[in-house]
């Protein structure tokens, strides 16, 4: 509540010893500081991320929101996040993914339909699709809000798999196919079209996290020759100490 010009007057008037500071209205606080960025003809939130240097080979990313979506920012980020820190992912290779603001080895993006295909082409998502492409793995928000027939409700473990699926491109994948009927599909596999006869999963297989350690791409490659020894298991483990932004409170139980 403001107070009124009676209200400031007898307290001005009484001078009572209050300093002039302790009684102006909540406005003279700060605003919190949005960093916000143009991509595809949208406005992106800059999701914050802690300032982290592990001594590890690290992959850096960072999260941008469409404006639209800005209310879910903390929860997309929060997804992307865990799926990237999962000792199941792309981190079981050794390395360890870390959330940066600035420049990034990977910009994990949540994009209306029509931004998503903007930003995509010339590769085509036709408004259902994502990407991962250009160092960006773009996810298209009606799939992450709804998620695939092929994952019916399955919501949490959709989400695992697109961000997984789309980092993998921007890892040096390809797409793969089901090796044969009834296997664990790769994630690799464009599982949200089909599963072509594979079982749903929503990790790399271990032949593609074996893969990925043969051959990194090459600004991993670089990060490597920077440490000195590269201990794999500390960067896994690491994986699970660098993930969480401050003050965000974990989301496994996102609906
Ligand atoms: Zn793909």
């Amino acid at each position: 509540m403001v107070p009124g010009l009676a209200t400031w007057l007898s307290m001005l008037l009484a001078g009572a010893g209050a300093s002039l500071d302790a009684v102006l209205p909540a406005e003279a606080a700060p605003a919190p500081m949005h960093r916000w960025e143009r991509l595809g003809g949208a406005d992106f939130l800059v999701v914050p991320a802690p300032a982290v240097t592990p001594d590890t080979p690290v992959v850096t990313y960072r999260v941008l929101v469409e404006r639209r979506y800005a209310a879910s920012a903390d929860d997309f980020a929060g997804v992307v996040d865990e799926v990237l820190a999962d000792a199941g992912g792309w981190a079981a290779a050794g390395y360890a993914f870390v959330p940066v603001e600035g420049d990034a080895d990977v910009t994990i993006v949540l994009a209306a339909p029509k931004t998503t295909d903007r930003l995509c082409a010339p590769l085509r998502t036709g408004g259902a699709f994502s990407c991962g492409r250009g160092g960006r793995a773009v996810i298209n928000a009606n799939r992450f809000l709804h998620g695939a027939a092929t994952y019916r409700k399955q919501l949490p473990a959709y989400r695992t798999y697109v961000i997984n699926h789309e980092v993998g491109h921007l890892l040096g994948f390809e797409h793969r196919r089901c090796p044969y009927r009834g296997a664990q599909a790769p994630v690799m596999l464009q599982q949200t079209k089909s599963l072509s006869g594979c079982r749903r999963n929503a990790t790399p297989r271990a032949d593609e996290l074996a893969v990925l350690a043969a051959r990194p791409p090459r600004y991993l490659r670089e990060r490597v020759a920077e440490v000195s020894t590269p201990p794999v298991t500390a960067a896994v483990a690491d994986a699970a100490t660098v993930r969480s932004r401050e003050g965000r409170p974990p989301l496994r139980s996102a609906p």
